[in-house]
């Protein structure tokens, strides 16, 4: 696991340091600690976010800036990279369909003096790319690209905010070679639309008010409480339903998750009355989310198209409280 997300652990150290005073070397030697604590079950990635919740020292690691990375250099897990390369295969185009939706994909291998990488355009991007003239030997960058493994390949694809550009190129096709093998499911090759189960550690709760105001009646969404729907008129239908977005962390990769109602009570190991008092009083809320870094949950659920259309995030369907590590 050593090495695997280097650079963005020591860009992760350096803000860390500066921003607390904590020697780099000291905060490394906590880094390795918490990895080590979790025998292996958390990538050093992970293990940074915790360090910085332990010390109370804010970390924008999801907003990292882009850096230029050779192909030959990519490996799982990197993301807000930039890459220029050249298209040495191109497959035809091929359509799918995922319930009643059609859609459409342009596979593509990109070649550099250090390697080569496949890229994949979906739907519009199919579109842009065809207008782009795309074949064999077209200049491609792309800025904000990420990394994911897939079929046992590196796969390179949009991160959130990306944008790319294509040179013209000669219209053949030389098909790109895609092998089969299967491997487990893991945050860090899952796809939108499969139903995977994992053992995870949290390691952030992301920002929201915790849950929300739904009618049962009706569906509307009021602001606020009320005894009659403002929207169908209904008596007391009403109700506040917890919603609990988390990062996870399976060893492998970190993920985004989300647990409503049942599997929110269970994570927090609360009753819904405590959760909803203590995340309506911000101090309380802070303390209650600090006792869930470093919880480990068994969980399982399907994955979904995250908000920025690239990433994969877990709509948990049941989740367990398997243990705790922290300091
Ligand atoms: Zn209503």
């Amino acid at each position: 696991m050593s090495g695997k997300l280097d650079f963005s652990l020591e860009e992760a150290l350096q803000l860390m340091s500066e921003k607390s005073g904590v020697a780099k070397e000291e905060l490394q030697q906590k880094v390795k600690e918490k990895v080590e604590k979790f025998s292996g079950l958390l990538t050093e990635q992970g293990a940074v976010v915790l360090v910085s919740k332990d010390l109370r020292i804010p970390l924008p690691y999801l907003e990292k800036k882009a850096m230029h990375v050779p192909l030959g250099k990519l490996q799982n897990g990197m993301a807000n990279i930039d890459i220029k390369g050249k298209v040495s295969a191109i497959n035809p185009i091929k359509t799918f369909s995922k319930g009643e939706k059609e859609g459409k994909y342009l596979a593509v291998k990109i070649k550099d003096e250090s390697g080569e990488a496949l890229f994949t355009f979906w739907n519009e991007q199919v579109d842009d790319a065809q207008q782009k003239q795309i074949g064999m030997d077209s200049e491609v960058t792309i800025q904000n690209a990420r990394v994911k493994t897939f079929n046992n390949q590196l796969q390179l694809s949009l991160g959130f905010n990306a944008t790319y550009t294509i040179t013209p190129g000669k219209q053949e096709v030389r098909n790109v070679a895609v092998e089969k093998p299967r491997e487990a499911i893991t945050f860090s090759n899952a796809q939108a639309g499969q139903f995977i189960q994992a053992k995870a550690s949290i390691v952030e709760v992301m920002p929201g008010r915790g849950y929300y105001i739904q009618c049962e009646g009706c569906k509307a969404k009021p602001r606020q409480l009320e005894e009659s729907c403002s929207s169908c008129g209904r008596q007391n239908t009403v109700k506040q339903r917890l919603l609990l977005p988390l990062l996870l962390d399976d060893g492998f990769s970190t993920m985004r998750a989300v647990a409503f109602e049942e599997q929110a009570m269970q994570i927090w190991g609360k009753k819904k009355e405590e959760i909803v008092a203590a995340l309506d009083d911000e101090k309380e809320k802070e303390k209650m989310q600090l006792e869930l870094m470093g919880k480990r949950l068994e969980v399982s659920g399907k994955t979904k198209t995250g908000m920025d259309n690239v990433s994969v995030e877990l709509l948990i369907g049941s989740a367990r409280v398997i243990g705790f590590q922290s300091e």
